[in-house]
């Protein structure tokens, strides 16, 4: 591992102040934030990550979950992923943020990981993490590996020439059916960036993962007022604890006198980022509460795909996993 400056950040201001010397917030940024470190102090021992400076940001004041006066909740960015699992609000009004949390990595990873640090975990593709591979996430122009070699774990919904990495996170999933939004301060101020907008599609461009300028800060996560009064994470994966998605499913649905009036819902382990459409949720809204509805989404959830050599099986199980997640939530 490289060596690097280490500094303590006292204040959100000081963060902001030691990050924005860095040319980019991207991957090879020069400066990084130090949350709980399960991701960035894996990938700095891989060389994938190989900061000038770590500013640890775990000392400043935003560890903090509190309910907002419309009914929503505000989530520190430093609220550690098992504080936010168990969290009484949390478990009562947004059991899905709850599920699909405690369906990630073990409970040691959860008591260090943190929100901020969850919204921006790095795709688990293994030329990824290999420097040895040509990867144009990791270098810009060099190729991707996983085109023609093990893709099984990647993805089939928005991806590109370039890349085709899936975006690992179950929480996030859970967030873009919630409909949250994330906050950052910057040099340039402070901004709100709804969670569709924040994860970007790699395009050109697979390097750039996300809406941050160089400097910005996550200081909290906000969630609307709980809205469906049917919700469920259902996460598919090859072993039962400690793997990452193949499908998974966050859906939350209104149901009355029989008919879904609400749905929204998103899908992960299959796309490029947390994968919500709309097209899905109109083909739920204003259906009678049946299969059939469900499998008229599901076909609607994977339009579009694009398959590797290896990961076409994703189709089918992400329609199995959206059809059986509704029909769990909805017979609760
Ligand atoms: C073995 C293992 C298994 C896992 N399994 C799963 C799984 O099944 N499902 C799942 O969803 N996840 C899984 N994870 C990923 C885990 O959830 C993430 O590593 C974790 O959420 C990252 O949070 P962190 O606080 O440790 O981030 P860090 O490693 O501290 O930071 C990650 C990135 O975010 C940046 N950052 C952190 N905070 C801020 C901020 N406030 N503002 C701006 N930038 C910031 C950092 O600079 C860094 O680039 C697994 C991880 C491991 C190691
Ligand atoms: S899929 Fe993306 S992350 Fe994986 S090798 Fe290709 S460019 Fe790199």
């Amino acid at each position: 591992m490289k060596t690097f400056d280490f500094i303590r950040a006292a204040d959100p201001a000081a963060a902001v102040a030691a990050q924005t010397d860095s040319p980019t917030a991207q991957q090879g940024a020069s400066v990084r934030f130090l949350a709980g470190g399960t991701t960035l102090v894996d990938l700095m021992k891989l060389n994938v990550e190989a900061p000038d400076r770590v500013v640890d940001i775990n000392r400043l004041p935003l560890d903090a979950v509190e309910r907002l006066p419309d009914g929503g909740l505000k989530i520190g960015a430093t609220v550690r992923n098992s504080a936010l699992a168990q969290h009484p609000i949390v478990r009562q009004d947004y059991p899905v943020l709850s599920q699909a949390i405690l369906s990630g990595a073990s409970a040691q990873v959860r008591n260090r990981a943190t929100t901020a640090g969850n919204l921006l975990q790095r795709t688990r593709c293994v030329y990824f993490r290999d420097t040895a591979m040509p990867c144009n996430k990791r270098e810009p122009g060099s190729g991707c590996a996983a085109l023609e070699g093990h893709n099984r774990n990647l993805a089939i919904l928005g991806t590109s020439e370039q890349c085709i990495a899936t975006n690992p996170s179950d929480m996030c999933v859970a967030m873009a059916a919630l409909e949250a939004t994330i906050h950052v301060t910057g040099p340039k101020g402070g901004r709100s960036i709804p969670i569709a907008d924040f994860h970007l599609l790699p395009g050109e461009t697979p390097q750039k993962e996300n809406a941050l300028e160089p400097g910005d800060l996550i200081t909290h996560v906000t969630l609307p007022p709980p809205a469906g009064n049917k919700s469920l994470y259902l996460k598919l994966r090859d072993r039962t604890s400690f793997e990452f998605a193949l499908a998974s499913a966050a859906v939350v649905v209104s149901v009355a006198n029989g008919k879904i009036t609400r749905a929204r819902v998103a899908l992960g382990g299959v796309g490029v980022k947390p994968w919500r459409t709309r097209e899905i949720e109109a083909a739920l809204e204003g259906q009678a509460v049946d299969e059939q509805a469900f499998r008229r989404a599901a076909e609607a959830a994977v339009q579009g795909a694009r398959p590797q050599h290896e990961n076409a099986f994703k189709v089918e199980l992400a329609k199995r996993c959206l059809v059986h997640a509704l029909k769990l939530a909805t017979t609760a």
